[in-house]
């Protein structure tokens, strides 16, 4: 669908193309290009437990966790320092599918923890990487395909 009052190419949401006029009205949706761009550099750094490459796509005041929760992350810095430590304490997670959508990327995610005490979490989960710009700026984490569906369909 073509945008009648700018140009742009929308498509549920999501511009499959940019009028890059000064009056775009539609500057806020997210472009699938960056999107499936972003998805691809998450596959990437997961696959190769890399952090450092994962915390490049965040921006730099990343939240990760309710306001309520201990281990929550309100930085760059706080969430690669999370994942690193759940790296190091043996953690992994694998990437099962990624999908794009308004609000970000959703990441399907298997997580292998070690027989550790006080180590445990579900086996399958899904993250919503919240977008803006070009980064990530939220982790939301979600128990269900449907749930998380959802909230990807929405900015
Ligand atoms: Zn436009
Ligand atoms: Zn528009």
């Amino acid at each position: 669908m073509v945008c009648a009052d700018c140009g742009c190419l929308v498509d549920a949401g999501v511009r499959l193309s940019t009028c890059d006029g000064p009056d775009c009205c539609c500057a806020a949706l997210p472009v699938r290009e960056v999107l499936e761009t972003m998805a691809a550099q998450i596959r990437t750094a997961f696959e190769a437990r890399d952090m450092t490459m994962f915390g490049a796509l965040l921006a730099e005041g990343a939240r990760w966790g309710d306001d309520g929760a201990p281990n929550r992350c309100r930085s760059r810095a706080e969430v690669v320092a999370t994942l690193q430590r759940l790296i190091d304490a043996g953690v992994s997670g694998e990437v099962l599918d990624l999908k794009t959508g308004p609000a970000g990327v959703l990441c399907h995610l298997r997580a292998h923890w070690p027989a550790h005490p006080g180590l445990t979490g579900r086996d399958e989960l899904f993250h919503l990487y919240r977008a803006r710009d070009g980064e990530i700026i939220e982790i939301e984490p979600y128990d269900e395909r449907e749930a998380a569906e959802a909230a990807l369909s929405v900015i």
